[in-house]
C-alpha cells in the first residue's frame, strides 16, 4: 500500500511532462490572445459553494464529491469543477469593477469521486475559459472559438463540435413537464439511476449511456419544439455567428450537460479518437449561476476541457511536442580532490543558462564517461590532479571524440560558443 497510487489518481513521470508543458503554454497563449487573465483558486472550497453552485441533484454533488471537515467541523470540498470557484473569486473580489466583461481562464486539478475507468479518474486536470457579464451570443461563438483553437493549434484533429440549447426559466419547466409526461409510462424501462432522475432532474435521463435508457430516450420530444422566443432566437444566432467564422457543428437536442447552472447554449466537443469517454470538452452558458451565489443577476458562458484526454488522443494521433533537449555538459574528475573544482564550474555554467551534470556517487572516471554517453551530452569536461595543478580542464568533444586543453578561465566563453552555435 505504502508504495501505491490511491484509485482513479496517476503520475505524470518525468517521461510524459513535456506533453503537458507544451499545452499548458500553448492554452496560456490561445487564450491570451483572445483576452482571458488566468486567475488560480484554491483546490477546495466550501462545500457548500459546489451544492448550490452544481446543483443538489446532480451526480457530483450528490455522488462524487470529495469532502471533508476540517479541525473545527465545517465541511470542505476538493474542487469537482472549475467555474463555481471562479465565480466565487469573481464575486470575492468584485472583478466586475475593472470591466464588465470578466474573462478569465485556470489550468488545474479537478477531485470527483467517479468509477474509475479509460478516460474517467479521480483527480484530473481540466482548463477553462469563463466570460461573465454579457447576454449577447456573440459571446457564446466566442468561448466555443476559442476553445476550438487551443484544440487546432495543439495539432488535433478529428473533433466534432455538438450543439444544444438547454432553455431558460421561462421555457424549460414546459419541457420537463413534457418530458416528464413522456417517461412516465416508460419509467419501469429506464435504469435505476435514470428512476431516480425522473424525479430529480429528468433533463439528465437524456444523458445517460445505458443501452435500455438509449431506445426510450431516441423518441423522446425534442426542446427546440418548447424554447420560448428569447433562447431559440438567442441559438438561431449564435448558430449564424459560428456559421460566419466556418465552424462546423452537429445539433444534438439530447445533449445536456451534468451540471445544473446550464442555460441557452451547451455544447460539447467530442474526439473521434476516444473510446466511450470521448469528450474532450464542454461548455455553455450559465445565466443563474452568478446570482444563485449572492451576487446580482449576471449572465455568463464558459467552457472546460480534460487535459488528460487531449493528451490521449495526441498520443494516438502521434502528435510529437518539442522535448527537453537535456544535459550539455558533463563535469568529470579523476578523484575526490578535484570535486569542489568541479562542483564550481558545474554551478558557473548553469548560471550561465548551460545545464550542467556532474558524479553524486564517487564513481571511476570510466564509468563517469559512461553516464555522460548515456546522457548524451555534447561535451564533457575532464578535471584531474595535472589539470588542477595548472588551472586547466580537458574538454572532449562527444560527437568527434576530439579532445583540447583550455585554461579555466576560458572554459564559460568557449562552451558558450560552442552550445550557442548549436542551438
Ligand atoms: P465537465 O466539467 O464534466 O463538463 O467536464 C469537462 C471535461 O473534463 C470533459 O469533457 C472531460 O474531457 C474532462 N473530464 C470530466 N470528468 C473527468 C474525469 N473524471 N476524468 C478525466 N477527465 C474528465
Amino acid at each position: 500500500m505504502l508504495a501505491r497510487l490511491p484509485k482513479g489518481t496517476s503520475d505524470i513521470l518525468p517521461s510524459q511532462i513535456d506533453y503537458w508543458y507544451y499545452l499548458e503554454n500553448i492554452i496560456k497563449k490561445v487564450l491570451q490572445n483572445y483576452g482571458y487573465r488566468e486567475i488560480r483558486t484554491p483546490a477546495f472550497e466550501h462545500t457548500e459553494l459546489f451544492v448550490r453552485g452544481i446543483g443538489e441533484a446532480t451526480d457530483i454533488a450528490q455522488k462524487e464529491m470529495f469532502t471533508f471537515q476540517d479541525r473545527k467541523g465545517r465541511s470542505l470540498t476538493l474542487r469537482p469543477e472549475g467555474t463555481a470557484p471562479v465565480v466565487r473569486a469573481y464575486l470575492e473580489h468584485n472583478l466586475s469593477r475593472e470591466n464588465p466583461l470578466t474573462k478569465l481562464f485556470y489550468i488545474g486539478s479537478m477531485f470527483r469521486c467517479e468509477k474509475p475507468q479509460a478516460g474517467r479518474y479521480r483527480q484530473f486536470n481540466q482548463f477553462g475559459a469563463e466570460a461573465i457579464g454579457s447576454p449577447l451570443p456573440i459571446i457564446d461563438a466566442e468561448i466555443i472559438a476559442s476553445s476550438l483553437a487551443v484544440y487546432r493549434q495543439l495539432g488535433l484533429t478529428d473533433l466534432k463540435l455538438m450543439l444544444n440549447s438547454v432553455g431558460c426559466r421561462e421555457c424549460r419547466p414546459q419541457y420537463l413537464k413534457v418530458l416528464k409526461d413522456y417517461f412516465r409510462e416508460k419509467k419501469d424501462l429506464l435504469c435505476a439511476d435514470c428512476k431516480q432522475r425522473y424525479e430529480q432532474n429528468p433533463l439528465r435521463i437524456l444523458d445517460c449511456k445505458k443501452e435500455q435508457c438509449r431506445i426510450v430516450i431516441k423518441e423522446c420530444p425534442s426542446i427546440f419544439d418548447y424554447l420560448c422566443t428569447d433562447c431559440a432566437n438567442h441559438f438561431n444566432t449564435l448558430k449564424y455567428y459560428l456559421d460566419s467564422i466556418g465552424i462546423t457543428y452537429q445539433i444534438n437536442p439530447l445533449l445536456v450537460r451534468g451540471l445544473d447552472y446550464y442555460t441557452k447554449t451547451a455544447f460539447e466537443i467530442v474526439s473521434q479518437q476516444l473510446g466511450a469517454q470521448n469528450a474532450v470538452g464542454g461548455g455553455g452558458r450559465y445565466d443563474y449561476l452568478v446570482e444563485e451565489l449572492g451576487g446580482k443577476p449576471t449572465p455568463a458562458v464558459g467552457f472546460a476541457a480534460g487535459i488528460e484526454r487531449i493528451i490521449e488522443t495526441m498520443v494516438k494521433q502521434n502528435i510529437k511536442v518539442p522535448v527537453w533537449d537535456g544535459i550539455k555538459v558533463f563535469v568529470a574528475v579523476t578523484g575526490q580532490e578535484q570535486i569542489i573544482t568541479a562542483l564550481s564550474i558545474a554551478n558557473q555554467l548553469r548560471e550561465k543558462g548551460i545545464s550542467s551534470e556532474m558524479d553524486f556517487l564517487g564513481k571511476s572516471l570510466k564509468s563517469q564517461m559512461r553516464t555522460a554517453n548515456k546522457l548524451l551530452v555534447p561535451y564533457v569536461l575532464i578535471l584531474g590532479p595535472e589539470e588542477l595543478k595548472e588551472e586547466k580542464v580537458t574538454i572532449k568533444n562527444m560527437a568527434d571524440g576530439a579532445q583540447e586543453e583550455i585554461s579555466l578561465d576560458n572554459v564559460l566563453p568557449y562552451l558558450q560558443k560552442c552550445i550557442l552555435k548549436n542551438r
